[in-house]
C-alpha cells in the first residue's frame, strides 16, 4: 500500500507544497514544531533513509539544501534546522525546522498553531524563495 507520503506527492491527499523536481517533493509538516516546518522526501518510495542509494541521499541532501535555503530568505530564523527520525511516517523524510530563537524547543511535534490561510502563506513565501 501507497505510504501517506505517496499519497501526498500523487495529489491524493492534500498538502501545502513548497517545492518539487523529478526526484523529491517538499511540504509543510501538518503538525509544525515552528512556523514553516517543511518536510523534504524522495519520490522513491523507501522507509529508512540510509537504505538510500549513495547518489539518492546526496541529491535528498541537496533538494533539502536548497528547500531550506528558500526558509532562510522567505522566513528570517536565526539559522534552520534539521531533525531526521522516521518513526511515525515508513518513507524517508528530512525535517527543516526554523529556529527562531535560542531557546526555542528543537524537538518533533506540534508547538505551533497556524490557521489553515497561514500556512498556505507560509508555504507561498517560501515557494517564492527557493531556487532548485
Ligand atoms: P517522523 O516519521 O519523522 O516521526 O515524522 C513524521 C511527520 O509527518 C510528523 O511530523 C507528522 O506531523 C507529519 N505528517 C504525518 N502525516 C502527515 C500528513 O498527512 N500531512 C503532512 N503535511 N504531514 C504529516
Amino acid at each position: 500500500m501507497a505510504s501517506i507520503f505517496t499519497k501526498i506527492i500523487e495529489g491524493e491527499i492534500p498538502s501545502y507544497k513548497v517545492a518539487e523536481d523529478d526526484r523529491h517533493f517538499a511540504f509543510l509538516d501538518i503538525n509544525p514544531a515552528a512556523k514553516g516546518h517543511t518536510l523534504c522526501i524522495p519520490k522513491k518510495e523507501i522507509d529508512y533513509i540510509f537504505d538510500l542509494e549513495p547518489n539518492e541521499l546526496s541529491a535528498l541532501t541537496k533538494f533539502s539544501q536548497n528547500v531550506a535555503d528558500g526558509i532562510d530568505k522567505a522566513l528570517k530564523p536565526i539559522r534552520t534546522g534539521i531533525i531526521v527520525e522516521g518513526m511515525e511516517v515508513p518513507h524517508a523524510h528530512i525535517h527543516l525546522i526554523p529556529i527562531y530563537k535560542e531557546t526555542q524547543a528543537f524537538s518533533l511535534g506540534k508547538k505551533v498553531d497556524v490557521s489553515e490561510d497561514g500556512m498556505i502563506k507560509l508555504a507561498e513565501q517560501i515557494r517564492q524563495n527557493i531556487c532548485l
